[in-house]
């Protein structure tokens, strides 16, 4: 009796659950050589022969165009890294991987998918504890969030930028939007401009839209702005110079003219008469009416489109019009400063100080697309951890010294656990060594003697990290050398990790429709 169509493919048991651990093993070795502040880039290429070069974990798995579904789940595993914490993309897909191969040892060993998945999840628990011990006690400060940004940072390609410099303009953004009710990240955009000859990074006080004055008599700054949003066209609609005009004769043609004439020097006279001194619109503006507005010291903005619309309404708090007769002060958004500036064939429209949002942008400019491109995610993680840490207060050792205490723990409970689950607990521990050994392999030592020298300076000394300073690679004290975490992007690891890995572990079955 067949119960499935006879083109579907299935596979069951050990061939099932084997073949999803290669496939997931497999995704995560992709981007192991990423790992740190040595890792390598990678250049993906896609079938339109469009070029990424990146560093970014999520960012890798994402361009791969990954179809096993096996291999799909650690592809989420970065994708939630990404949402939820911004950071530790790379490390959780790295330690999913691990947990997958150390799981493939126990199966040979006959040790049950569902004993496995127990020891894991209890193994994650425990981790949870550890990482709670680790907090560093020091207050979360500005230099500490600096020493984040940073870490975060370190080994991405910043162009001719230091992680330092960014770093420091990276926590000005997200005190800037800090309050009572936390950390509003989203408040806080990166705009990167391509072109510019020196790399150079400014924390602006508001949005950087892609706009230019409508006329080039236009005032490029207007301090104290009272900006008008507007759904007008301001000229002779379109419609109207296809009318037909019974027009025969000269003194009828010149009424006509004079007629349109009027038309427009009327929506100049009562644009300039509102009061507003900046001009917003998402339809056209005539050339007429601009030269008006011009003389008139009048900066108007023309064929805006409705995302730069959208956040010049919530930066100054305009409301938006859809009729001349309807315009009045009342609708007026508010800014300290609306300026304008060139940048090769760019021009942007600086909108400062808004007086509803407390919106702020990392204003970053560098070399080429990709060089642009890949600081805009560098900047983005470190943006992200900054604002996890200060929204959350706590930091933990990076350098793979969490990793070690974590393993370290795991192993010492493991003993307690009776039965093969306690194999499955300690080969979770022995997965996450895979943190420290990688940054070791990436820092071109031995992988298994610095876990060794790791594990032995943690014991006397309570905390060591494989740290890189520069040329120097050398074990101590992470916090010392500020190279600190989030930890709720250690949290955010073990936890995806662990469920991608048992949730691949516990299949045995695998059917597919052709
Ligand atoms: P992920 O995508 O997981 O964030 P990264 O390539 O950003 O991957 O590497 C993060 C790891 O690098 C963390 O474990 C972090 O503690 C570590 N790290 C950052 N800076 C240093 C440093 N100077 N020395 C050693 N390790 C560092
Ligand atoms: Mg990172």
């Amino acid at each position: 009796m067949f119960i499935m169509s006879e083109d579907s493919q299935r596979t069951q048991g050990r061939d099932a659950q084997s073949s999803n651990i290669m496939a997931g093993k497999a995704v995560a070795e992709s981007v192991r050589t990423t790992l740190g502040p040595r890792g390598m880039d990678k250049m993906l290429v896609d079938s339109g022969g469009e070029v990424v070069i990146t560093n970014d974990g999520a960012t890798i798995l994402n361009e791969m165009d990954i179809e096993h579904p096996a291999a799909q789940m650690i592809v989420e595993v970065a994708e939630t890294q990404e949402e939820e914490v911004g950071d530790g993309t790379t490390t959780a897909g790295v330690i999913a991987g691990n947990l997958l191969g150390e799981a493939e040892d126990l199966i040979e060993q006959d040790v049950h998918a569902t004993t496995i998945v127990e020891g894991y999840h209890e193994a994650a628990e425990i981790a949870l504890d550890a990482i709670d011990e680790q907090i560093s006690e020091a207050a979360v400060d500005d230099e500490v969030l600096k020493q984040v940004a940073e870490s975060s940072m370190t080994g991405k390609g910043t162009g001719g930028l230091t992680a330092e410099s960014l770093a420091e303009t990276v926590v000005e953004a997200v005190r800037h939007v800090e309050s009572d009710e936390g950390v509003a990240r989203e408040n806080v955009t990166v705009h990167t401009q391509i072109g510019a000859s020196s790399n150079a990074t400014e924390l602006v006080p508001g949005i950087v839209i892609d706009e230019e004055p409508a006329h080039d008599g236009m005032p490029t700054e207007i301090e104290d702005a009272s900006i008008a949003v507007l759904d007008v066209e301001l000229g002779v609609r379109t419609g109207d110079v296809d009318a037909e005009y019974a027009i025969d004769s000269i003194d009828q043609l010149n009424a006509a003219i004079d007629a349109e004439e009027s038309e427009v020097q009327g929506y100049a006279e009562t644009v300039a008469e509102s009061g507003a001194d900046v001009v917003v619109t998402t339809e056209d503006v005539d050339d007429r009416v601009s030269t008006f507005l011009a003389n008139e010291g009048i900066l108007v903005f023309e064929n805006v489109g409705s995302s730069d619309t959208a956040d010049i309404l919530s930066a100054t708090g305009a409301t938006r019009v859809g009729a001349l007769d309807d315009l009045e002060e009342a609708d007026f958004g508010k800014a300290d400063r609306i300026r304008t500036a060139n940048f090769g064939d760019d021009d942007l429209a600086f909108v400062e100080g808004g007086a509803a949002a407390e919106a702020v942008t990392v204003f970053v400019r560098g070399g080429t697309e990709h060089i642009v491109d890949e600081l805009e995610r560098a900047i983005g993680d470190a943006l992200d951890v900054a604002a996890t840490a200060l929204a959350s207060g706590e930091v933990v050792p990076g350098a793979g010294a969490t990793e070690i205490a974590i393993a370290n723990k795991v192993r010492e409970e493991a003993a307690g656990i009776e039965g093969r689950k306690q194999l499955a607990v300690t080969a979770f521990a022995d997965a996450l060594d895979v943190v420290p050994r990688t940054l070791a392999a990436n820092t071109g030592q031995d992988p298994i003697d610095a876990l060794v020298d790791l594990r032995a300076a943690h014991d006397s000394e309570g905390r060591a990290g494989l740290i890189t300073d520069g040329e120097d690679v050398t074990i101590d004290d992470p916090l010392e050398f500020g190279v600190v975490d989030p930890a709720d992007v250690k949290r955010e690891a073990i936890e995806s990790a662990t469920e991608a890995a048992t949730m691949i572990v516990r299949i045995d079955d695998v059917i597919a429709a052709e």
